[in-house]
């Protein structure tokens, strides 16, 4: 591997000013980047997707780490650094011009990936529901993913409190998902106005016999009026309040107060 330019060297030489229509907010400290690159465990020779490499700073971090990486860079004026990084690196960058909600990235893959990436927030949320969405096994080993802090607490909150509910449900039913690391705004150029965090998402088994439509009617329900008592916010959907009733649920909790586990066998008896 050839000597790299300094990742400010990079962005001054390719025009690569920051655009806040694509949520560009760049990460330049190569040790946090190491640290992120970690992880998901260890990379060598495994395959990595990352979303939206940009200068391709965790690009590097990744590939310092072994990994082989598959890169989705919706800004073309990325590009052409992310070639100099791939002259590198032969035979383990693959650049890919396009945006990430639209590329078909399970079919560009043998093995099942870690995703890792700093993500774009105005698109994160969208390209975690699907990632949960997909059919069990999922067709990626691990997610380790850039978040506004409080939509990571939202990811990892644990019943019971105000952070607690739709994406909580959805992402804990069958990840184990959890914290790894604050990252302070000032880490970023230019830095945003929130605090973020790295979250890490490990696929689990999945609870036999439930249906993702299904847990989604009743969670959608259920915190669509979440100061509501489940027999007033599970009343439109059907075969949900006679759940609650076989499940011995008392009727008058909030949605708040209902754990992952409840939520899955309330979908599990309506399917039933
Ligand atoms: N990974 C780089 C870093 O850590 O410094 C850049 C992170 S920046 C927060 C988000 C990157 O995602 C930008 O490079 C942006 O152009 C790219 N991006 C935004 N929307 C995208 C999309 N829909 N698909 C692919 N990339 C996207």
């Amino acid at each position: 591997m050839t000597a790299l330019p300094p990742l400010r060297e990079v962005v001054a030489r390719h025009g690569l000013q920051a655009s806040k229509a694509l949520g560009q907010n760049f990460l330049f400290d190569g040790q946090l980047l190491a640290r992120i690159a970690a992880v998901p465990g260890d990379l060598h020779d495994r395959e990595v997707l990352e979303i939206g490499p940009g200068p391709g700073g965790l690009t590097r971090a990744l590939l310092a780490a072994g990994a082989r990486v598959t890169a989705i860079e919706r800004d073309r004026r990325c590009i052409p650094a992310l070639a100099e990084l791939a002259d590198a690196y032969p035979g383990k960058l693959r650049v890919i011009e396009g945006d990430a909600l639209q590329v078909d990235a399970p079919a560009l893959f043998e093995a099942r990936p870690h995703i890792v990436s700093n993500l774009p927030y105005n698109v994160g949320t969208a390209l975690l529901i699907g990632w949960l969405s997909t059919d069990w096994e999922p067709w990626w080993a691990s997610l380790t993913l850039m978040f506004q802090k409080e939509v990571a607490e939202r990811i990892v909150a644990p019943v019971g409190g105000e952070a607690y509910g739709r994406l909580a449900v959805l992402a804990q039913w069958r990840t184990t998902a959890r914290i790894a690391l604050p990252v302070h705004r000032s880490a970023f150029t230019p830095p945003p106005k929130v605090m973020s965090a790295v979250v890490h998402l490990a696929p689990a088994a999945m609870p036999p016999g439930v249906r993702l439509a299904t847990l989604e009617a009743v969670t959608a329900a259920a915190f669509g009026q979440r100061r509501k008592m489940l027999r007033q916010s599970l009343k439109g959907v059907p075969g949900a309040l006679a759940a609650v009733g076989m499940l011995g649920i008392d009727p008058a909790r909030r949605a708040e107060t209902v754990s992952v586990a409840e939520f899955v066998s309330l979908a599990r008896t309506m399917d039933a």
